[in-house]
């Protein structure tokens, strides 16, 4: 029987350890760190003289419910073939590099060296080069569990309040912040509550918090698959008159695909057995990328867009899948879900050098103000590729291929479109 206890305060609650979650945690890493060795050099000079309180350095805790594999495990990683990964921008890698993640990051980074885009029954292709834009890679494909465990072995290295496994039962406004109950007994005062919960908890909703839905009437496949040939860093993306489909390079001869399929045709491709089903990706795909020689297991996710109506009230902020859940054919959730973590970790650096809380009106203003164009344009994108993409009318299949010559045409454009593709642009 869990036991109540008295709540311990800190000056920032996670509410969960996802990948968007740990990385706010690892974000403020920098921070905490710096602030403990201020404290402890300040407390050092007041044993000499003493001049008033020394400031506590940040504190901050984060509830994940689901259990860590243990830090040995990491190194021990093998990925499965049917790991699931997502692609990270150029810019990203930049941000995991700042978080002290990337040197692990990368053991199990593919990266992306060309990208090819095409419509089925149309001529014309955009191609884009990693070289042409003067960088390594375009981005990368990680696995989402090597994710996590690269950023969960920096968070173990760090002084943070880990509840792990535990989960956040109630949330209530109190004292000039919220107060957390979990299911361990537990009680956490925290000036700011961060909500990275993917939009599984409940809690924004239990706050009136509202959200814009949008659902797409459609599902996305995803499955790892094998080719007769080597990817050499390359990734598609095609739109096909069943969906837009998206092909992604995996370590060895392994891709992920994701295809975006009509909603009443969903059970259907699942059902297929395997050599129907790459009968079925080979016509619509083609042979740009090689044969398909095997297929893992299928997953589907019914899409839609969803976008929270307030991100921030006082003392509270909400990120990642919370905040917006987007179409993931362009691959943009968790890049956007990135740039919102580095930009509340600023505006939590800016307000401690400045003597105010990470959870004041200030703070989170900041934040948001520095979110919303970002936010507003990724959402635009990604929901206007699907529409320009979904709608099945003649005309409009010879504009976008015609967009799409174009596109490879105009240079500078394109290099501009990439770069902010990429993350390096906003
Ligand atoms: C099919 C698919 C493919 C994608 N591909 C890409 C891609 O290629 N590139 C890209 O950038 N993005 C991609 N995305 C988007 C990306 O996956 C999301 O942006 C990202 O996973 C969001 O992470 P999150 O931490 O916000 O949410 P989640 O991953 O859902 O994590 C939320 C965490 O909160 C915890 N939690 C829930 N309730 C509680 C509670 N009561 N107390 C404490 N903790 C709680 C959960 O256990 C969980 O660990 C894709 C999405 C989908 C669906």
């Amino acid at each position: 029987m869990a036991q109540t206890r008295q709540p311990t305060t800190v000056d920032v609650a996670i509410i969960g350890g996802g990948l968007v979650g740990a990385s706010l945690a690892c974000a403020l890493g920098d921070l905490i760190e710096a602030e403990q060795a201020r404290a402890n050099e300040q407390a050092r000079a007041d044993e000499r003289e003493s001049d008033g309180e020394p400031r506590a350095p940040l504190r901050v805790a984060i509830i994940e419910p689901q259990p860590l594999p243990s830090v040995d495990e990491v190194g021990a990683y093998q990925p499965s073939f049917d790991a699931r990964a997502s692609a990270i921008a150029h810019g990203s890698r930049r941000h995991f590099e700042q978080l002290k993640v990337w040197p692990t990051m990368r053991e199990q980074a593919s990266p992306i060296r060309h990208i090819h885009v095409s419509e089925r029954g149309h001529l014309g292709a955009t191609r884009l080069h990693a070289d042409e834009l003067g960088v390594e890679a375009l981005g990368y494909v990680i696995p989402n569990a090597w994710m996590g465990r690269a950023l969960h072995a920096r968070l173990d290295r760090l002084p943070i309040d880990w509840h792990c496994p535990a989960r956040v039962e109630t949330l209530e406004p109190a004292h000039g912040g919220y107060r957390l109950t979990l299911d361990t007994g537990e009680i956490i005062q925290a000036g700011l509550t961060v909500l990275a919960d993917g939009g599984r908890s409940g809690f924004k909703e239990r706050l009136g918090i509202e959200s814009d839905h949008h659902p797409y009437q459609q599902t996305a496949l995803i499955a790892n698959v094998e080719m007769s040939r080597a990817h050499d860093g390359w990734a598609f993306e095609r739109f096909t008159q069943e969906g837009p489909m998206a092909l992604l390079p995996l370590t060895g001869r392994r891709m992920e695909l994701v295809w975006t399929h009509e909603q009443g045709d969903i059970e259907e491709a699942l059902a297929l057995p395997d050599s129907l089903f790459l009968d079925r990706l080979q016509r619509a795909f083609g042979d740009r990328a090689g044969r398909f020689r095997r297929v893992g297991q299928r997953h589907a996710y019914p899409l839609s867009l969803i976008t929270a109506r307030e991100t921030i009230r006082p003392h509270l902020a909400i990120l990642g899948n919370a905040a917006h859940s987007l179409h993931p054919v362009a691959g943009q959730g968790f890049n956007l879900a990135l740039r919102g973590v580095m930009d509340l970790a600023a505006a939590i650096e800016t307000a401690r050098a400045n003597g105010r809380t990470a959870g004041d009106a200030r703070t989170l203003a900041a934040f948001e103000a520095s979110r919303t164009a970002d936010t507003h344009r990724i959402v635009r994108f990604s929901d206007g590729l699907i529409r320009l993409f979904g709608i099945d009318h003649a005309v409009l299949g010879y504009t976008r291929a015609a967009g799409l010559v174009g596109l490879n045409a105009l240079g500078p454009l394109r290099r501009t479109l990439a770069r902010r593709a990429m993350g390096i642009e906003r």
